[in-house]
């Protein structure tokens, strides 16, 4: 959706402020559907009166996203490619982050592919809150071999209930995958000018997205998605070619580039379909597998900053997928909402009356940083997490959003006593909160003793040691 007001969004709406929406205005939900919180389909007047017809058809086209949204795979664990509407983050969010897809190969060993498959399944890393996981499985045919590549996608499909990329150039090796696990919405890749006429077919019978693959000619990628258009399947994500260095590695990102621009700033709605990388083309380019991985590793965030949409990965291995998993988390984060958690009183571990009880604020990187720092080293505890609207400690102090009246009001909202549950009624504030205690202090009318921590949470142990229990 290009940028545009509420207002007109809201010109489109039945405007009675029914609220059978959730909202009690169309202009709440109208500034929902832009926010993205709201999708089009939750106005029921709008999709059930016949008399909103040409409103609908008029909403349906302005809030589709620039890039078209293909999903891939079923249920819950269907993941959404593509859908974004600008060219980089900082002027409104991404949505739909990249998902990372894991190879495996029709030629493995059963056992080795059972192993891969449930190690790429259960991967997951808990960072900021949140855990992060990959996403995909990537089934390459190495074999050439119909049945073999069945077998592969059928114990693929025994042992994982992620979305699948079914890759093949050979149309009959798709369409054996296809018959295993065609109701599961894969992803095919890839119709080339080769065998897109057979590509096509499958995409058609079985409903199912599909990749256009062309390298480093985009007139032909275009010709391709065209075609497929007037074919009336549009669920297509564009390859453009991925070379793992040297100056075609350039003209790789230029071509992702021009492929975003011309969709987003020029409009060209023929070209409008999420794209495809392929980091795991570095390990083409060495034998030694630390460099392999290594090199892969900076591909995906290379191809991540240039907003590729799926991303076909081969090492599992954690140094190699964590930066890349850290980046993408935060560059799909929506910088126009700090990262928070649900204000309150959080406890670690198994706090007894006898334990301490930290303040800190509810951006949701100082809340797990500290949550970690007491974890990692036992300390048993309480965390109050005051509500700062996402704000860290030290611009919070500043700011404002983080008063004494507020540490004191949040104790009381979260319904926790100090002087009732505590052995020893006190607090451990921040150290760059440490102008509060004395206001804190008053404030508890001296009933609660204020002690000032580390400003460093990772130093909350060797605070303790001198501090804990409070004389
Ligand atoms: S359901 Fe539709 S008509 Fe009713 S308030 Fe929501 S947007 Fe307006």
């Amino acid at each position: 959706m290009k940028e545009t007001s509420p207002l007109n969004l809201y010109k489109q709406l039945p405007q009675t402020n029914c609220g059978k929406c959730g909202e009690q205005t169309c202009m709440a939900f109208a500034s929902g559907l832009i926010a993205r919180a709201k999708k089009v389909d939750d106005c029921p007047p709008l999709l059930e009166e016949k008399k909103y017809a040409k409103k609908l058809a008029a909403l349906r086209v302005i809030v589709a996203p620039e890039v078209k949204m293909v999903d891939v795979g079923v249920g819950d664990m269907m993941k959404k490619v593509g859908g974004e509407d600008v060219m980089y983050r900082h002027q409104m969010t991404f949505f739909n982050k990249p998902p990372f897809a894991y190879d495996v190969t029709d030629t493995m060993e059963e056992a080795k592919l059972v192993e891969r498959v449930k190690t790429i399944s259960s991967w997951r890393k808990f960072y900021i809150g949140k855990w992060e996981t990959v996403e995909m499985i990537a089934v390459r045919a190495v074999s050439g071999d119909p049945s073999k590549f069945a077998a592969c996608v059928k114990k693929v499909k025994e042992n994982s209930n992620f979305p699948l990329i079914l890759c093949s150039f050979d149309p009959a090796v798709l369409k054996a995958g296809l018959d295993i696990v065609g109701k599961d919405r894969p992803l095919i890749y890839a119709a080339t000018k080769d065998n897109w006429q057979e590509v096509a077919k499958l995409a058609h019978e079985y409903k199912v997205p599909v990749v256009l693959s062309s390298p480093f000619d985009l007139d032909g990628l275009k010709t391709l998605a065209v075609t497929f258009e007037q074919m009336g399947i549009t669920d297509l994500v564009l390859d453009p070619g991925t070379a793992p260095n040297g100056k075609k590695l350039q003209e790789s990102l230029q071509n992702f580039i021009k492929l975003r621009r011309a969709t987003i700033e020029e409009g060209q709605k023929d070209i409008a379909y999420p794209t495809i990388a392929l980091p795991i083309n570095a390990w083409a380019t060495t034998d030694d597998p630390v460099r392999a991985a290594y090199w892969e590793s900076v591909l995906t965030a290379t191809f991540v900053i240039r907003g590729a949409d799926i991303m076909v990965k081969h090492s599992i291995d954690p140094h190699s997928v964590m930066p890349d998993m850290h980046l993408r988390f935060n560059i799909y984060t929506d910088p126009r909402t700090p990262v928070q958690v649900k204000p309150g009183i959080f406890t670690v571990g198994k706090p007894t009356k006898e334990s301490p009880v930290f303040v800190t604020t509810n951006f949701a990187l100082t809340y797990y940083t500290v949550e970690s720092d007491v974890a990692s080293n036992e300390i048993d505890c309480h965390i109050l997490a005051v509500n700062t609207d996402g704000i860290g400690v030290q611009a919070s102090v500043a700011g404002g959003q983080i008063t004494p009246a507020k540490i004191k009001d949040s104790f009381k909202e979260a319904g926790f006593d100090l002087e009732a549950e505590m052995a020893y009624p006190s607090m451990i504030l921040p150290g760059m909160a440490a102008k509060f205690s004395g206001e804190l202090e008053d404030l508890f009318g001296g009933k609660v003793k204020i002690l000032v921590g580390p400003e460093d949470s990772g130093r909350i142990i060797g605070w303790m040691k001198d501090r804990w229990p409070p004389k």
